[in-house]
């Protein structure tokens, strides 16, 4: 286990954003958990929406006055991160026969990082990868299982494996009620969707003009209509349905252009292959470009983009949250996205953007958004005030907050504490 570097941050400067009431909720919040120690783990410091959460939450909860931590796994056998995205998708509904030699290395990878965890007050372990570190740890600290995945469908074989580690967790983190498995026990139940940082290089201000010069700088056409989607490139984020819905749409308007842009993340072996295989299905289009970190898109980079799209694609099969989903509503970008998952938290049809089954469907509703500038205007600032009421870090803050104050009190005042309810 490694930890991981964050900057600093200052919880006043979001109360322009979000309210003096809110700060001051979340200061009270944090008051007697003065100097508690938190750590979060999770599989990868660079890649993925939770790196992205957590770079950004670590730093608040310190400027909160908790002494906060964030490690990332370290894996003696790469093949850990294949075990772990295969028992990701099987938790998306892929079946997966998980072997012994799987459920070995899986286990004996969460162990040894469990041997090298510091000592503190609570553990927040994300995802799959972590689950198993409580089963290891020797340690007097409050310990709960945040899961950013898409359970509606999980296989059940994969799940029952890991139930049992979930469950010696104190409290479980669900991004909706939908996603908690029915057989699950446990003691405190926590529903909270993720969240994005305002102020970061991705999602703070970025002038029209510089957005247009960084986006034509990748031999985009500024001045004509552009759909973008950012995702890592994921079977789950259907990039060969979105240049599917694509062509549908320049058929109609054939000077319309398509960015699909994706970081490839450490912990994901399959990006690369999955790469290749957009770039053939994208063909000879010369108005379709997949670029990734390795062609210098970071964040500056995805800020341009999702400010210069005319529409935002985010066609998934299966969605935890979708941060990307959040990111492009707050700059003002209606979103167009799959009927799946965390996407119905943000994108209210027909209010914030379309929810969409087919790529018929991704394409008929792009085309209404295309042709119809004020409904782009309209639905972009709902979608604005949606993420600025439900879905900004300073929310993801409070939830954790009064998490770990429940957690202090099944500790110190229920003799139950620990018991599996009834
Ligand atoms: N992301 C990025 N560059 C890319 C692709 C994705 O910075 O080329 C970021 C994206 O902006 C978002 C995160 O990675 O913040 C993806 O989170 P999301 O919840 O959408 O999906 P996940 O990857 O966790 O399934």
């Amino acid at each position: 286990m490694r930890g991981v570097a964050v900057g600093t941050k200052d919880l006043d400067e979001y109360a322009r954003l979000v309210g003096e009431e809110k700060i001051n909720e979340i200061r009270r919040l944090a008051e007697p958990l003065r100097g508690a120690r938190v750590l979060h783990v999770n599989a990868t410091a660079y890649g993925g929406g939770v790196a992205e959460i957590l770079h950004n939450l670590v730093p608040l909860m310190a400027d909160v006055g908790l002494e906060a931590l964030w490690y990332v796994l370290e894996a003696e056998d790469p093949a850990f991160f294949d075990v772990t995205k295969r028992i990701h998708n099987a938790l998306q509904g892929m079946p997966l026969d998980l072997s012994d030699q799987m459920r070995d290395l899986f286990l004996a990878t969460d162990r040894a990082n469990a041997a090298a965890l510091p000592e503190v007050d609570f553990v927040i372990a994300h995802d799959p990868q972590a689950v198993a570190l409580r089963h290891f740890a020797d340690d007097g600290a409050s310990w709960a299982w945040r899961c950013h995945i898409d359970l509606t469908d999980a296989y059940t074989p994969v799940w029952s494996f890991l139930r049992p580690y979930v469950e010696e967790h104190s409290a479980a983190i669900f991004t909706m009620p939908q996603f908690a498995q029915p057989d699950l026990s446990i003691d405190h139940l926590v529903f909270s969707a993720p969240s994005i940082d305002p102020f970061t290089e991705k999602n703070g201000p970025l002038a029209a003009d510089e957005a247009r010069a960084i986006v034509a700088a990748f031999r985009f056409d500024p001045a004509r209509p552009l759909l973008v989607q950012v995702s890592r490139f994921d079977p789950w984020k259907d990039p060969s349905g979105v240049i599917d819905a694509y062509r549908r749409v320049k058929a109609e308007v054939p000077d319309v252009q398509l960015a699909l842009l994706g970081s490839l993340a450490d912990d994901d072996p399959e990006g690369k292959e999955l790469l290749a295989r957009t770039i053939a299905h994208a063909a000879d289009d010369r108005d379709i470009r997949c670029l990734t970190d390795l062609d210098g898109v970071r964040d500056r980079e995805v800020n341009a983009f999702q400010r210069s799209a005319s529409v935002v694609i985010q066609k998934s099969l299966r969605e935890g949250f979708g941060l990307v989903v959040a990111e492009a509503l707050w700059k003002g970008i209606p979103v167009v996205g799959g009927a799946v998952g965390g996407i119905p938290l943000q994108v209210v049809d027909g209010e914030t953007g379309f929810l969409v089954r087919t790529v018929d469907e991704c394409a008929d509703r792009c085309l209404r958004l295309l042709r119809d500038v004020d409904l782009r205007v309209r639905m972009g600032a709902a979608g604005h005030e949606r993420v600025r009421q439900e879905f900004l870090i300073t929310r993801d803050l409070r939830d954790h907050l009064r998490l770990f104050a429940d957690l202090r009190a099944a500790r110190t005042t229920a003799p139950t504490a620990g018991a599996r309810p009834t």
